[in-house]
């Protein structure tokens, strides 16, 4: 593989993937998360210890959603450097494979319409809202991801990580303010204690964002 990440680690060269920072040294890597203050804490040298850790925000709220922007702060974990790749991947799963084919043209990219018409069940109505309240959910939720939405036409840097497809907490959002559109719920206080994906929960801190977005914008019927 030929992504920069790849590259990096075949080299030992230091790097930043979304909120980490990794160096090597002396035949091991290091990963740093996000402001780590003079002494942050030292995991456990293993990979699922470091899985477990990013599973919880700063506030123990489950993390659904593995590129957003709120991984625990203060931290370190220094493993085997042969161990770097599986670090990168219980950070962020799939994360330099899609970087690596990105730089080699073969990401498979879906639009929105596409991932939405697969879905079954409830998640069916996130292909129903109209392209703009579209455009203000991915700002809500994409805005706060360490991922790129090629998807929806960024484009991403060799350093970035691109992101192929619309994930599930962003058409569950979409689903829920398709419904909005009809009946717009009345505003709540952002409540950082609900769980970050609890959409349908009044005081939902993305809810709330995306309810005041809504309210200002006008509501277009038709699907782009
Ligand atoms: S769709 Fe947006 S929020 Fe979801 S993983 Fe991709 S960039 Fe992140």
């Amino acid at each position: 593989m030929n992504g920069r990440a790849c590259e990096a680690i075949a080299a030992g060269r230091a790097f930043s993937f979304g909120e980490i920072d990794v160096a090597f040294g002396e035949g091991r890597v290091t990963l740093t998360g996000p402001r780590p203050g003079r002494a942050p804490r030292t995991l456990d040298a293993t990979v699922e210890a470091l899985r477990r850790h990013v599973r919880f925000d700063d506030r123990g709220r489950y993390r659904p959603l593995s590129g957003a922007r709120t991984l625990p702060g203060g931290w370190r974990i220094t493993l085997p450097a042969r161990l770097a790749g599986a670090a990168l991947e219980a950070v962020y799963p799939l994360a330099a494979l899609h970087q690596a084919q990105a730089a080699a043209g073969t990401l498979r990219v879906a639009p929105f319409a596409e991932t939405a018409a697969r879905q079954r069940g409830r998640y069916r109505a996130a292909g129903e809202l109209d392209a703009a309240g579209r455009d203000l959910a991915r700002a809500t939720l994409c805005g706060g991801c360490a991922r790129t939405p090629v998807w929806a036409g960024e484009s991403a840097s060799a350093e970035a990580i691109p992101c192929p497809e619309a994930c599930g907490p962003l058409l569950a959002l979409c689903r829920e303010a398709a419904r909005w559109r009809a009946e717009p719920p009345p505003p709540a206080p952002p409540d950082g204690g609900v769980p970050f994906a609890a959409f349908e929960t009044p005081g939902n801190e993305l809810r709330e964002t995306l309810l005041l977005s809504l309210s200002r914008a006008p509501s277009a019927m038709a699907r782009g």
